[in-house]
């Protein structure tokens, strides 16, 4: 039996079969969990709705996490059609390309706010609906970034929005903590995705960590979703308010993406 057999769980945040919600789902899946998803507007339905048909998603709705409105009536149809959550994982991050691409000095107010919306606050707004439908055992996973705690190159208003993210991590762990929810961010290391082409010369990035990481290698979106399901299973019934990170040893050795 898989270590989430039993449990049924939301995934925030597929776009395709790249997306590290994917590599999330797969783990998912295999340890036994009965899964459901989102997708983000009628062209995103297209691509979603079959991946999630092929692990026989329960549950295939619609939600622009920007929208609080949509926020309620989503998580109003999985505690009509569910009744309980055991766990969510939070997988979604937005920032407009020109401040990804710009000097970070000229981050203008909007693309502040948009960046820190979506990739920050939407975790708080949908752990806040999430935490009613759980019981004691229920837990949340967020992906995070290295550019959080040090400066990337390219990385700018989303390394301030992950940083926001990270914070809220812990906040909620410890807002949550007393009804027995668990909350953790997965740091993840350079991975090939829709979203990361966004970031300003990523080819080099994904370069450089490999090169600096103590594996020599970046990291998939499998081994991604395998410590997700860790973190979602009762196997981390200890584990709260986290940073863990899954980039093949880079932040802990001489990789520092400043360095060629
Ligand atoms: P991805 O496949 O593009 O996933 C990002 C997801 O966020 C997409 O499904 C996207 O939908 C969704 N999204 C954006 N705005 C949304 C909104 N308003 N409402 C609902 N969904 C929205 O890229 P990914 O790399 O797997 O990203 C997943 C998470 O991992 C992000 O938080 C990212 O910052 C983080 N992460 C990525 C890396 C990496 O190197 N790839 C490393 C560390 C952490 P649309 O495609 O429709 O916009």
């Amino acid at each position: 039996m898989g270590i989430l057999a039993g449990k049924k769980g939301l995934i925030l945040g597929i776009a395709n079969d790249k997306s590290i919600a994917w590599g999330v789902t797969q783990a998912c899946k295999r340890e036994g969990a009965e899964l459901g998803f989102n997708y983000l507007g009628d062209m995103l339905e297209k691509r979603v709705r079959p991946l999630a048909e092929s692990v026989d998603a329960t549950l295939i709705e619609s939600l622009d996490v920007s929208d609080d409105a949509q926020l309620d009536e989503f998580f109003g149809k999985v505690a009509q059609q569910w009744g309980k959550l055991d766990f969510m994982v939070h997988s979604i991050a937005f920032a407009n390309k020109d401040a990804l691409r710009n000097r970070f000095s000229t981050t203008s107010r909007e693309d502040f706010r948009l960046a820190l919306d979506i990739s920050a606050y939407s975790f708080v707004a949908c752990a806040q609906r999430a935490a009613p439908l759980m019981n004691a055992g229920g837990s949340m996973v967020t992906m995070t970034y290295l550019g959080a705690e040090r400066t990337v190159p390219g990385y700018n208003v989303m390394g301030v929005a992950k940083a926001a993210l990270e914070a809220s991590t812990r906040y909620l762990a410890q807002d949550l903590g007393p009804d027995g929810i668990r909350v953790n961010a997965i740091s993840a290391g350079p991975i090939r995705t829709l979203a990361a082409s966004a970031v300003g010369d990523f080819r080099k990035l994904m370069e450089k960590s490999a090169r600096g990481s103590m594996l020599k290698r970046n990291v998939t979106q499998d081994e991604v979703g395998n410590t997700a399901a860790y973190l979602l299973s009762d196997m981390a019934s200890g584990v709260t308010g986290e940073v863990h990170y899954v980039d093949a040893g880079f932040h802990i050795g001489v990789g520092d993406p400043g360095i060629e």
